[in-house]
């Protein structure tokens, strides 16, 4: 039969939408359905494949199960990548989502002082914890730290000049990129150094009476080895106090505590940062720090007041939300029990512990244990590997782009590591995943 004859078979809308067994779906999303159903049989109806009725009510109902399950949901991440920008970054410590839920679900204190009876300050609930946590003076919390390096820059170099060195031209993830955000913040970037050798007297020489910021920006996703040569934390910090103007640093992922040696990842904490004289740090909530996504500040008290005088401070402004889960993690770092942190945790995990786990993964799937390295991601530590062990699987006659294919597609996402073989780096996966990948794995048997 030729195409114009197959299409004539296509059954019309109405005859899908009015089946009984549709009877008490909602119509929004089974018209929605029902439209996909019919298109993609069209498709093939185009390619000379005959409609069948019955498989395009069955598609429906597919479809319609789908999209009412919505599209944001929970995979496995078996990357062994622990702040998988993709993924989510940081998965958040439970005892974070439990504290979310009591503070979310009713209402809160959020801008209300229960000893006075008057209007509270939102940023008070985590700036105590961060002061105690990082050494500086206050702090402030906006929704990522993209946004943060923007305020920072328009409060205080905003038609005045931001020295940074050629060096530290970072680029984030393609739309953030230090030179664009500069000139976005109204900032005139003045750029010293070259880009393998920046020293502190490049900093002393470019100053004129307009420099208002000198910034530093930690290199979040490259390093520069060989002949090279950088100013340190402290020879910025100081060459911006000589000259009498703000010293920042966009320390990128921060930590609070360090799990790998030097030789590994030469980052410092962000205690650190502020110890070597900077008047403002900043870094993300989801990365290292093992929260939600906010950009937090951290230092000089009359400094974060003028921040949070900034108008912009209303559009860049946090929701409860990130103020529940942030309280809760800083918590944990401040009473000692940052190993519930699941970040914190993967990244310093034993490569023991990690064995341990891979023996029982390989045990129940009948897979090998294979050596491998994992990375940190989310633009920390950029060269750090650290040593880890994947379980690699093979299914009789499923190719290895077919198995990745099938896992990712299963109920429950499973984003393996696919090089020659396909592979589940055991340090990003919870014992409590074992039985998702047996079912997924299983269902090809
Ligand atoms: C990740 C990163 C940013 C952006 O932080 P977000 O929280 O993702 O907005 C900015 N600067 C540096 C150096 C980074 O590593």
């Amino acid at each position: 039969m030729d195409s114009i004859n197959l299409l004539k078979k296509l059954p019309k809308m109405d005859k899908i939408l009015n089946d009984e067994r549709f009877s008490d779906l909602n119509r929004i999303i089974l018209k929605e359905a029902a439209a996909r159903a019919v298109a993609s049989a069209r498709a093939d109806a185009e390619k000379g494949k005959e409609p069948d009725v019955e498989k395009i009510l069955t598609e429906t109902s597919i479809i319609y199960r789908d999209i009412e399950k919505g599209s944001l949901r929970r995979v496995i991440n078996a990357t062994g990548v622990p702040i998988h920008t993709n993924l989510g970054r940081s998965p958040l410590p439970e005892c974070a989502a439990d504290e979310l839920k009591k503070v979310v679900c009713g209402y809160s204190n959020l801008e209300y002082d229960t000893h006075t009876g008057k209007r509270g300050d939102r940023y008070h609930h985590v700036s105590e914890y961060l002061r105690m946590l990082t050494g500086a003076e206050d702090a402030v919390v906006v929704n990522n730290n993209a946004s943060a390096v923007f305020l920072v820059l328009n409060t205080f170099a905003k038609g005045k000049e931001a020295v940074v060195s050629r060096g530290e031209l970072v680029e984030i993830g393609g739309s953030f990129r230090v030179p664009d955000v500069m000139k976005q913040s109204g900032a005139k970037m003045v750029e010293v150094g070259t880009t393998n050798k920046t020293r502190k007297a490049d900093y002393d020489n470019a100053v004129t009476p307009k420099t208002a910021v000198m910034m530093k920006v930690h290199r979040s996703n490259y390093e520069i080895v060989g002949f090279s040569e950088e100013a340190t934390l402290s020879d910025v910090a100081q060459s911006a106090c000589d000259a009498g103007c703000v010293s920042y640093y966009d320390a990128g992922s921060g930590q609070f505590i360090k799990h790998l040696p030097d030789e590994i990842c030469r980052d410092k904490t962000i205690p650190e940062d502020i110890a070597s004289g900077f008047d403002i740090v900043s870094f993300s909530g989801d990365k290292m720090t093992g929260g939600c996504q906010a950009g937090i500040i951290v230092g000089k008290k009359s400094l974060i007041h003028k921040i949070k005088k900034n108008p912009l401070m209303r559009m860049l402004r946090v929701d409860k939300m990130t103020l529940a889960v942030l309280q809760s993690v800083f918590r944990l770092y401040l009473t000692g029990r940052a190993n519930e942190i699941p970040a914190q945790r993967m990244i310093s995990e034993s490569i023991e512990s990690i064995g341990l786990r891979a023996s029982k993964l390989a045990a129940l799937t009948g897979g090998e244990i294979i050596a491998t390295k994992s990375t940190v991601g989310g633009g920390s530590c950029p060269l750090a590997e650290m040593k880890s062990f994947g379980v690699a699987v093979s299914v009789k006659g499923v190719s290895e782009s077919a198995l990745d294919r099938h896992l990712r597609r299963w109920e429950t996402p499973i984003i393996a590591r696919v090089g020659e073989r396909v592979y589940f780096d055991v340090r990003t996966l919870d014992e409590k995943d074992f039985g998702i990948i047996l079912d997924a794995l299983g269902a090809l048997k």
